[in-house]
């Protein structure tokens, strides 16, 4: 594993935590390497007035925007994820002196890293949280086969109750405006980082019903979930999955601009293929009390969300009807319908999730 730190930290406590997170990150088995080198996790120290994106070359390599702030941000959410925007970065981290390292996530997730001893200690928990990011693949490969039967062009029941229980989010607030990244970043800069993601547009949640053994219909990704429509646009068929090419393999109908799938495709696929009794999946960001949640926060889209998930759902009494937290970012429900796992999950739902 390489790791490279771009831009400049100066002396003060920023340098000497840049110093402790470089000892850290060998200490955990990385080496320095060149910024040609395609690393797979680099460090980029950026100026909050004008942050300075660290341009990959491979969408392995996973990028940390780090700047540091003089006080305590009074929301931290709001000080990172322009920050990680903006340095088109995979997580932002925002340093605060004497309190410790706010991450913050595509997600929206945000949570505080706290200073403890020194700079050698803060650099290790940093470090514990980010190696097993930068570690992690996303699964992002979109192959659409126009392949899709014609009985389906134009949906049926299954495309049609994906499109009503997004209204029916919608109707419960549980789904946030999109982060207007559009008044952040350059046209040029949108495009860049949709590629990265292999997202359409940066919003949050995702429905999805099977279709049959093999198969299952998904809400497309950067789309508004209150409005899903058109089979092959807005809801997508799921009949594949390449894991030599990390690429999702999706059915549609001649003649349109596909989107892309939401990210979140291969967990779903997973979870389909080892509970055949599992007719739906929700994931939205909200939480429930007194349920089992991942241990690291792993990006969206990744292998690893993905098989954390779906072993935490085969440990359910009843992985069919089951619901899991993803720590720092939201839950992902099973049931028979979209209805019935609604119907279930809206008494109990907590809007906040809750950030350690
Ligand atoms: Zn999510």
């Amino acid at each position: 594993m390489g790791y490279v730190v771009a831009g400049e930290a100066g002396a003060g406590p920023l340098g000497e935590l840049v110093r402790e997170l470089r000892a850290s990150l060998e200490r955990a088995g990385f080496d320095a390497a060149g910024e040609d080198a395609a690393p797979e996790l680099v460090v980029n120290v950026v100026d909050p007035e004008r942050p300075k994106p660290f341009r990959r070359r491979s969408r392995g390599t996973f990028v940390a925007a780090l700047h540091v702030v003089d006080a305590p941000p009074p929301d931290p959410l709001l000080e990172g994820y322009p920050m990680l925007v903006r340095a088109l970065a995979n997580v932002s981290l925002t340093f605060v002196p004497g309190q410790g390292v706010w991450f913050t996530t595509l997600e929206r997730g945000s949570y505080l890293v706290p200073a403890s001893d020194g700079a050698g200690a803060l650099a290790d928990a940093v470090v514990a949280r980010l190696a097993p990011l930068a570690r992690s693949r996303l699964v992002i490969g979109n192959e659409f086969v126009t392949d899709l039967e014609p009985e389906l062009w134009d949906g049926d029941e299954m495309t049609r109750s994906i499109s009503e229980a997004g209204r029916r989010l919608d109707d419960l607030g549980l789904l946030p405006a999109p982060f207007p990244v559009e008044e952040l970043v350059s046209e040029r800069d949108l495009r860049h980082i949709k590629r990265l993601y292999g997202i359409g547009g940066l919003s949050y949640g995702n429905l999805s019903a099977r279709k049959d053994e093999t198969r299952f219909w998904m809400s497309a990704s950067g789309v508004d979930k209150s409005k899903l429509d058109a089979p092959g646009r807005d809801i997508l068929l799921v009949s594949g999955y390449d894991p030599e090419r990390l690429t999702i393999v999706l059915s549609v109908p001649p003649g349109i601009e596909p989107r892309r799938v939401s990210v979140d495709a291969i967990e779903h696929w997973k979870i389909y293929r080892e509970h055949p009794d599992v007719g739906a999946i929700l994931h939205v960001h909200a939480w429930l009390e007194g349920i089992a949640a991942t241990e690291v926060n792993f990006p969206c889209g990744t292998e690893e969300l993905a098989e954390n998930v779906a072993q935490l759902l085969a440990a359910e009494p009843d992985p069919g009807h089951a619901i899991i937290g993803l720590r720092n970012h939201g839950i992902t429900a099973t049931g028979a319908s979209l209805d019935e796992i609604l119907d279930r999950i809206a008494p109990r739902l907590l809007r906040q999730v809750p950030m350690t």
